[in-house]
């Protein structure tokens, strides 16, 4: 288990972390050294791109007065936010700050994809990895679905009285997902969205303490 700190933040990073990215960055199929080089290329932006994403709730929280802990696990990462009491618009500006990190990571990635113009393969597979991770994964986080940032936003706009109607929602785009993933043979993705469908449906998500995914 790693642990450092991140502009005052405590970050700890799980082995299953390591694990489940080089999985997820083709472990399991490479052969080559080339192949290994993609995969460890994966591993290195995933880590950082997760790491900016939950730095941008961060960010937030300290903005409204709370200090929060990084955890990088298995199934990405969370920002933990002990004790805090957020009105409803500051709980939507926490959860969206982390995928506007995202978006401006991607930003940064394309400004200095046209400013490189490199031939040299590794730093191009790098600048591709970061706006497929910085992009898709951002928009695929802002789904309306718990316990992603996408949910955590709509269950604020609703209201504390409609808890049900988010997770209702959220188990429906989950349950979409999860049909898209098997139709394209994505089994992470398949095996992660029908956890958050049973989840939703069952409102069985951490109530305890603020928790940004
Ligand atoms: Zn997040």
């Amino acid at each position: 288990m790693l642990q450092f700190n991140v502009l005052g933040f405590p970050v700890v990073v799980q082995w299953f972390f390591w694990l489940i990215m080089a999985l997820m960055g083709g472990a399991i199929r490479a052969e080559t050294r080339d192949d290994w080089i993609d995969v460890a290329l994966w591993v290195i932006v995933g880590f950082v791109s997760i790491l900016v994403h939950e730095l941008g709730h961060a960010l937030a929280a300290r903005k409204f007065g709370y200090h929060s802990t990084i955890v990088l696990h298995g199934f990405g990462g969370v920002t933990i936010i002990p004790h805090a009491r957020f009105s409803r618009g500051q709980s939507i500006w926490v959860s969206f700050s982390g995928p506007l990190a995202g978006f401006l990571l991607a930003g940064i990635t394309f400004a200095l994809a046209l400013v490189i113009k490199t031939e040299y393969q590794a730093v191009r597979t790098l600048i591709g990895f970061s706006l497929f991770i910085n992009i898709v994964w951002t928009l695929m986080n802002l789904l309306p679905v718990l316990p992603l940032d996408g949910g955590q936003i709509l269950r604020e706009i609703l209201g504390p009285g409609r808890l049900q109607a988010a997770c209702f929602i959220g188990g429906i785009v989950a349950v979409l997902v999860v049909a898209y993933a098997i139709s394209e043979r994505q089994i992470y993705l398949a095996f992660l969205f029908g956890y958050f469908a049973y989840i939703n449906f069952t409102n069985g998500h951490a109530e305890g303490g603020v928790i940004k995914g």
